[in-house]
């Protein structure tokens, strides 16, 4: 029943080396999610009666269909079936979706889970390459480096709107269900942690520590994900970090930790803090879910997410800076994190917590109300949510301090944040 794939099926170049490379704008054939269409990717497990191995099916229009420089909705889904495959795996193999695409050349991925964006070049379209492609590579490569841990993998490319539209709740749920399994757990239960070396390719010097009060900036791996890794492949990305000494328990700095962030950013970052974004924050690399910044006159921090296109208070939008802050660095007053992470318990603790945050766009807002909602009960402000001031009140400091003046915004009464 095993099947080997030596290579990769597709009409163009294959491999690493065009990983980093961008298709732009005017290379552009066809382009998908990046915020101008709905567009998401879920890898599920299957029953092995319902998988045919190999199989890829585009349910909506192709290449062939489009004129260049078109736009459609996307739905990427591979039904992964073996006796040794489980759930706890589905968001691993889901994660490498973005670099396995990436090695196509003229083909661009960025981001993960229902912000991925993709643009296929009119480079890669004259060799030959279709939807159907991305779905061979899946199928290959997952069957070249997960082949251990399942058997049959089948890809289903949607490009019909109503079935993406359909799908995608689909897909957000089970992006839920993954992210709430770290719920019940603590940094402080646990003396591992793990590191997430993926991004490595693009921004060389970054390394996520991930613990269980801090997922991954790009939202996709959680402390248990990084574990499930580890275990399937041990000299893998995802490897274990004894935390050690704690140095500083506000900021989240441990002794373990920065000896491996040492190492891994090979002596560029040697000490980073968890529950900061004032003080030497965790590296960001440019696939981040949200971008959290500092606000000085409002007291407090802001924070944005990948899809909001607008302008925010700190004087950039987000293409900006994750352009500016997202090479791999520590920059002080900034920081990339997940969507899940704002309503975690750490976040930005060492800096006074949630009751920092004083804007963020609407959109963000009520992606998160439920759990923003429980979050200002347990802090004891039952209607923090509606303290936090969004485009509606404005885009710059300038313009919502009166809002949070006049809410009487928690902020406003906290420690100065730049002490
Ligand atoms: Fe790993 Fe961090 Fe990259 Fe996510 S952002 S894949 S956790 S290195
Ligand atoms: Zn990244």
């Amino acid at each position: 029943l095993k099947v080997t794939v030596t290579e990769v099926p597709v009409p163009v170049s294959y491999g690493p080396a065009f990983e980093g490379e961008r298709v732009r704008k005017d290379d552009v054939y066809l382009e998908c999610g990046g915020g101008k269409t709905p567009c998401f990717e879920l890898v599920r497990i299957a029953d092995m009666d319902q998988v045919e191995d190999g199989k890829v099916e585009v349910i909506g229009p192709d290449i062939k269909d489009v004129e260049p420089g078109s736009r459609l909705p996307l739905g990427v889904i591979v039904e992964v079936a073996g006796r040794k495959m489980q759930e706890d795996y589905e968001p691993i193999l889901e994660r490498q979706i973005h670099h396995l695409v990436n090695y196509a050349q003229g083909v661009m991925h960025i981001g993960q889970r229902d912000i991925a964006w993709y643009r296929i070049g009119k480079s890669a379209v004259e060799k030959g390459f279709t939807m159907e492609h991305i779905g061979k590579i899946l199928h290959a490569k997952f069957h070249q480096d997960f082949g251990a841990i399942f058997d049959k993998c089948q890809v289903k490319i949607y490009t019909d709107e109503a079935k993406v539209k359909e799908l995608l709740p689909v897909a957000q749920q089970m992006y839920r269900t993954r992210d709430e399994r770290i719920e019940g757990m603590t940094d402080e239960t646990t003396e591992i942690y793990y590191s997430c070396t993926l991004c490595q390719s693009f921004a060389p010097t970054h390394v996520c520590v991930v613990s269980p009060e801090r997922t991954g900036l790009c939202g996709a791996y959680n402390w248990l994900d990084c574990k499930a890794s580890y275990e399937i492949n041990p000299t893998g990305p995802n490897q274990p970090i004894a935390k050690g000494e704690t140095l500083d328990a506000r900021y989240g700095n441990w002794k373990g930790v920065n000896e491996f962030v040492e190492r891994a950013s090979r002596g560029a970052v040697s000490s980073y803090n968890f529950y900061s974004v004032v003080y030497d924050p965790m590296t960001t690399c440019g696939c981040c879910e949200c971008i959290a910044a500092v606000l000085p006159m409002c007291n407090g921090v802001m924070t944005v997410n990948r899809e909001y296109m607008g302008m925010t208070p700190c004087g950039m939008k987000f293409t900006t800076l994750a352009g500016t802050i997202g090479g791999g660095n520590v920059t002080p007053g900034f920081v990339g994190h997940s969507k899940y992470n704002i309503t975690q318990r750490k976040f930005i603790a060492g800096d006074g917590g949630l009751k920092r945050l004083v804007w963020m766009p609407k959109m963000l807002k009520e992606e998160i109300r439920e759990r923003l909602i429980k979050r200002g009960e347990e802090i004891g402000i039952p209607n923090f949510i509606d303290m936090i001031a969004t485009e509606e009140q404005g885009v710059t400091e300038d313009e919502i301090l009166p809002f949070l003046q006049e809410v009487g915004h928690p902020a406003l009464e906290m420690e100065p944040i730049l002490g």
